[in-house]
């Protein structure tokens, strides 16, 4: 992250308690750093703790504070523990950053149960058991920014990716609800849907098919992870306080 793309975006998150999942690579990471270097304090969970102390020494290094939290987001009991202990130790959970998703894709001839069952599971229940679980500190504290990584995918659907646009589908369905169902104690909750972006996620597409997909982006280049977490820092804003309920795409107009 060179110093240009860290000041794309200024906003003051200081004495603002943040989490985000899937905090150990790719967006989660560049999600989680944002977030820090605007001043907030943010848990970084992941499914093993070891694969925090990247994301926890870069953002040390900067001074701020941040705490690696083992979590596999789809571990209800486990989720509830995690919410608790962070509203705990720091005083509160203020803005909440559902980011861990996989991809197993097939086309849906072929697609196994276990490819269906697993891209659910990760992607969209364990959206709504962090959301279940972060909503009662934010309740309380009558305000609140709820912000899940959802995907063009979602929206326009991709072949060979039933479960994957199945699931972010309904990550998008289940922020437009809880959108409304939160509104009325200050708790904004939206969806950013990002396009392609250079991650270890898209890595494993190959670069012939990136090749490919470069061509159909109109601004003609995969996006970076901090074009995502900018969306994401302006949306956890003050700035952002009358959006609600709304899927922000980050795809360089792909969908445009
Ligand atoms: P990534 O590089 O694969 O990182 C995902 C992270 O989530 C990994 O650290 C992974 O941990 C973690 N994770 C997986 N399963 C988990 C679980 N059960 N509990 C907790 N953490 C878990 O993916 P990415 O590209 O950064 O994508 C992040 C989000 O953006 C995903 O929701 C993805 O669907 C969405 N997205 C990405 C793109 C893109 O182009 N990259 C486009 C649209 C949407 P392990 O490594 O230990 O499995």
């Amino acid at each position: 992250m060179t110093e240009e793309t860290k000041r794309r975006i200024s906003t003051d998150l200081t004495g603002q308690i943040a989490l985000v999942t899937g905090a150990a690579r790719g967006l989660g990471r560049a999600i989680a750093v944002s977030l820090a270097q605007s001043g907030a304090k943010v848990a970084c969970v992941d499914v093993n703790a070891e694969s925090l102390a990247e994301t926890v020494a870069t953002i040390a290094a900067t001074g701020a504070a941040a705490k690696a939290m083992a979590c596999d987001v789809t571990d209800g009991d486990r989720v509830a523990e995690v919410v608790k202990q962070v509203a705990e130790d720091w005083g509160g959970l203020h803005i909440l950053i559902n980011n861990a998703g996989i991809t197993r894709d097939n086309v849906v001839m072929r697609m196994k149960d276990d490819q269906w069952d697993a891209v659910i599971a990760i992607n969209l229940r364990g959206t709504f058991l962090f959301t279940r679980a972060a909503a009662k500190p934010m309740m309380k504290a009558r305000r609140g920014r709820i912000i899940n990584i959802a995907s063009v995918s979602g929206l326009m659907g991709n072949p060979g990716q039933a479960n994957y646009s199945a699931s972010k589908a309904g990550v998008i369905g289940l922020t437009r609800t809880v959108a409304k169902e939160l509104a009325g104690r200050n708790v904004t909750v939206n969806a950013v849907a990002p396009g392609f972006i250079a991650t270890e996620m898209t890595a494993a597409l190959g670069e012939e098919i990136l090749e490919a997909v470069r061509k159909q982006i109109p601004l003609g280049r995969l996006g970076d992870p901090q074009d995502v977490a900018d969306a994401v820092l302006f949306l956890a804003s003050e700035a952002a306080g009358f959006i609600t309920g709304q899927v922000l795409t980050v795809d360089g107009g792909l969908t445009a």
